[in-house]
């Protein structure tokens, strides 16, 4: 079978690589040339509306998947009555605006923080005095890695965050003063077969994820985060691998957003899972048994982010796997990751603290 994918990132290229084995093949459709994935699979080039090429896209593959949530929902429509698309369109609809992902989230009883819906000053000063300060102002649709956020801390921010962000929907919420943060990512197959991967803690810094620590041992948020995770997908007869990312207070979560997509987070599981949320992903759309998601070992993933350091100084270091997603380097941007799996959770995060420091530091 020919998997179709929207959208050539790394996501996508990490989705081909764990596919190959499976005997699947793949197309991607993106809007550049030179994407991470069109080194390891033949890619379409245009608009993700162009009827012409989506035409040629569900003509060749059994199945369309996305590795980017931001797809515009025109494509699907266009997509949908030629092809088999998973996961379900609403479900990546909802993802892509803040206040409907809210909204989802009251609907099934999953604990969020507060958030008003904001389009104007006016609405600003009224979701300030309902909800309170601190608070974060968000784009509600098209932000990523902390981009479009803005934070207010005082009420005389509130000019300032409208004059970055005003003129487009927005979301104003509660600041978490939070523990820690989560994630959980789940999968669902064709027949309704769920199964979840162990909880990541995520370190993020200036809205980009950093660093992931899992399994998380919290057995208590696992079973909530579960719950959450059951809910969503039952809710969208959801296939495929869907993530939830979580604050941690006082030992409970407040969903945060959701992505309907294999999650950053999530990339330990190459080395250190029975089965990849990229293999796990592929299974589900494809229609194939899914795989066991249990951890092999305690790993730590570690993003590099706006330069690579010496390819060598990570390689000698002892069961480093090294995953360069070949892009140009640019401040902030995610260049690639790596992975260490060890064999006790302690090693794991102090191995992957000092790689952290060492990074950031330009040691190496
Ligand atoms: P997001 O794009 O909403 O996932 O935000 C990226 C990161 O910014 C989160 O993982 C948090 O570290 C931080 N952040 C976003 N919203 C809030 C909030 N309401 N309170 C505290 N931290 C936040």
């Amino acid at each position: 079978m020919t998997v179709g994918v929207l959208g050539a990132g790394q996501l996508g290229r990490m989705l081909a690589l764990a596919g190959y084995p499976l005997g699947l093949d793949f197309l991607f459709l993106d809007r550049e040339p030179g994407t991470p994935a069109h080194q390891v699979a033949p890619a379409l080039c245009g608009s993700f509306t162009d009827a012409a090429l989506l035409a040629q896209l569900a003509a060749r593959c059994g199945v369309v998947t996305f590795d980017w949530e931001n797809v515009p929902a025109e494509a699907l429509d266009i997509l949908e009555p030629q092809v088999r698309i998973a996961p379900p369109r609403a479900a990546l609809a909802t993802a892509q605006d803040r206040l409907l992902e809210k909204q989802l989230f009251a609907q099934l009883g999953i604990a969020t923080n507060a958030s008003r819906a904001v389009d104007s000053p006016a609405d600003l000063q009224h979701a300030i005095r309902e909800i309170g300060l601190p608070g974060v102002l968000k784009t509600r649709r098209l932000g990523y890695d902390g981009k479009g956020q803005c934070a207010l801390r005082a009420p005389a921010d509130a000019a300032r965050a409208w004059r970055e962000l005003g003129g487009v929907p927005l979301l104003y919420e509660q600041h978490v003063a939070f523990d820690y943060e989560v994630s959980a990512i789940g999968v669902r197959g064709a027949d309704g077969a769920f199964a979840m991967y162990p909880l990541n803690r995520n370190l993020h810094r200036d809205g980009i994820l950093r660093l992931t620590l899992a399994p998380w041992k919290a057995p208590r948020l696992e079973a909530a985060a579960r719950r959450a995770l059951r809910r969503i997908m039952e809710h969208f007869d959801y296939v495929g691998v869907l993530a939830v990312e979580f604050f941690v207070r006082r030992g409970m979560l407040l969903a945060n957003e959701m992505a309907p997509r294999v999650h950053n987070s999530g990339h330990w599981t190459i080395e250190g899972a029975q089965t990849s949320q990229f293999e796990n992903h592929l299974r589900a759309v494809a229609g194939l048994p899914l795989g066991g998601t249990a951890a092999r070992g305690h790993c730590a993933m570690v993003n590099l982010i706006g330069r690579m350091p010496d390819r060598a100084a990570l390689l000698r270091q002892r069961g480093l796997h090294l995953h360069d997603y070949g892009k140009t380097a640019r401040p902030g941007r995610k260049l690639g990751h790596v992975t260490i799996v060890e064999t006790t959770a302690r090693k794991a995060e102090l191995r992957a603290l000092r790689l952290l420091r060492q990074v950031e530091s330009r040691k190496i």
